[in-house]
């Protein structure tokens, strides 16, 4: 039994079982690309690569490309084109480039794609793996974010699976009576709150992007990192897990848990909860998506409980962290408000790596862009990508204008 999204949320399909499974790997030289690629090497004769893909990290793609032998390497940014195609002649590796060959790449015949693009710039070729049925493995949480009514309608219609990776969902996932939803009281995402727990907002305003990627727990992109740290990364989880399990906001709790060993849980209406345990290392969720629905090795630190000793967990500051307030009430919104979220936030994000604006603005940001635009519900994922852009350009005006305002501000201390 294989697990698909649907209108009910995660349900069972019949899946197929083979020796081994012919896997495309989206974003293969982002965090949790190379992670699947860890595995895949660990476990040769379970996986025949049909297809890697890159943004820009041309170096890393040639080298996976050269040590996996997929059909196809795709680089999306095409002025690495020429490199890759050099490395790679003679290999029997094709070599393509630019967003339609990301797309070419998801639709070639694997039946199991894993989906680690950062971004909504993910979402093209995610629908293209769906529409023609495969196995998605999905770390790409915006892309749900972003367009998760149509996505998981298309899912539905295609007859594809989605199989959750975020480990909170895959916890939820691993625990979740899906026979029985009607017991499911509540699941509970654990937030690990990030390297800026106990800061006080003052010192929270200076904080650099350097100390904003650094997580205490987990090894991830910059982007997921910094979104980790203003807990707009719980925020869009939460939207995530209305969309794979078709629970509403209010059914979904956040707790912030600092150890980062209970992964999420699961409460029923007996009075029981279940959980997913583990040492945080994404080998282990990605494991499970890639194994799915057996269990395969992941060589993971394995779990320690007398010697962790003690697991701790309280209530987010929404104060310090509004975040998950403004990421909830676009969900309660609907219609285009999460599209918005998402596309807001990734330009916020990336104005603060860019030192453009400061770790306090990007929440403002985001929540400025959702007032000025409208919420009406996008028809199509064309609507979707239209809503997209618009919300990018207004996200880009709007911390255009604090980030004139910054200089003043940080005179006094200069
Ligand atoms: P990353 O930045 O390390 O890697 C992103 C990958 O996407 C790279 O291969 C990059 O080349 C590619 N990419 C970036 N922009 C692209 C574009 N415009 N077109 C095509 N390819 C592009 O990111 P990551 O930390 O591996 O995260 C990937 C996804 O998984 C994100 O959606 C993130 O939220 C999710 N996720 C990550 C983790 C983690 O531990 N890193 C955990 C849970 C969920
Ligand atoms: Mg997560």
């Amino acid at each position: 039994m294989v697990t698909t999204v649907g209108r009910e949320g995660l349900v069972p399909t019949a899946a197929r079982d083979g020796a081994s499974t012919r896997l495309t790997i989206l974003g293969s030289t982002g965090s949790v690309g190379c992670s699947t690629v860890d595995l895949v090497t660990r476990n040769p004769r379970a996986f025949v690569v049909e297809a890697l893909t890159a943004f820009d990290r041309v170096d890393r793609l040639i080298d996976q490309a050269l040590r996996l032998r997929p059909r196809l390497a795709v680089i999306a940014n095409p002025a690495h084109y020429a490199r890759l195609k050099e490395a790679l002649a003679g290999s029997g590796v094709e070599a393509a480039a630019g967003p339609s060959a990301l797309v070419e790449a998801a639709e070639r015949p694997a039946e199991r794609v894993m989906s680690a693009i950062v971004g909504a710039a993910g979402l093209a070729p995610t629908l293209a793996a769906v529409r023609r049925g495969a196995i998605v493995a999905l770390a790409n949480k915006e892309c749900l974010v972003c367009a998760g009514e149509l996505l998981t309608a298309e899912v539905a219609r295609c007859g594809a699976t989605l199989l959750p990776v975020d480990s909170e969902h895959s916890a939820i996932f691993q625990v979740f009576e899906s026979q029985q939803r009607e017991a499911v009281e509540r699941i509970i995402l654990t937030a690990s709150g990030g390297p800026f727990r106990e800061l006080g907002l003052a010192a929270m305003a200076e904080v650099t992007p350097g100390q904003a990627i650094a997580h205490p727990n987990w090894d991830m992109g910059a982007k997921i990192s910094v979104d980790s740290a203003t807990m707009m990364n719980k925020g869009l989880e939460v939207i995530e897990a209305h969309h794979l399990f078709a629970l509403p906001d209010s059914q979904i709790d956040v707790l912030v848990h600092p150890q980062s060993v209970v992964h999420s849980l699961v409460a029923y209406v007996d009075g029981s909860v279940l959980a997913q345990l583990g040492t945080p290392d994404m080998r282990t969720p990605i494991a499970y998506a890639l194994s799915w629905p057996r269990r395969m090795a992941a060589p993971s630190a394995r779990l320690d409980l007398a010697q962790i000793a003690k697991l701790t967990f309280e209530v987010p500051d929404q104060e310090r962290f509004p975040a998950l307030r403004v990421a909830r009430e676009a969900l309660q919104t609907g219609g285009a408000a999460p599209t918005i979220l998402n596309a807001a936030n990734e330009i916020a994000v990336r104005g603060f790596l860019a030192g453009e604006i400061g770790f306090l603005d990007i929440v403002p940001v985001v929540e400025e862009t959702l007032a000025r635009l409208p919420s009406d519900a996008p028809a199509s994922l064309d609507e979707v990508g239209a809503i997209d852009e618009a919300a990018r350009r207004i996200a880009a005006e709007v911390m255009e204008r604090r980030a004139a305002r910054r200089p003043a501000r940080a005179a006094p201390s200069a």
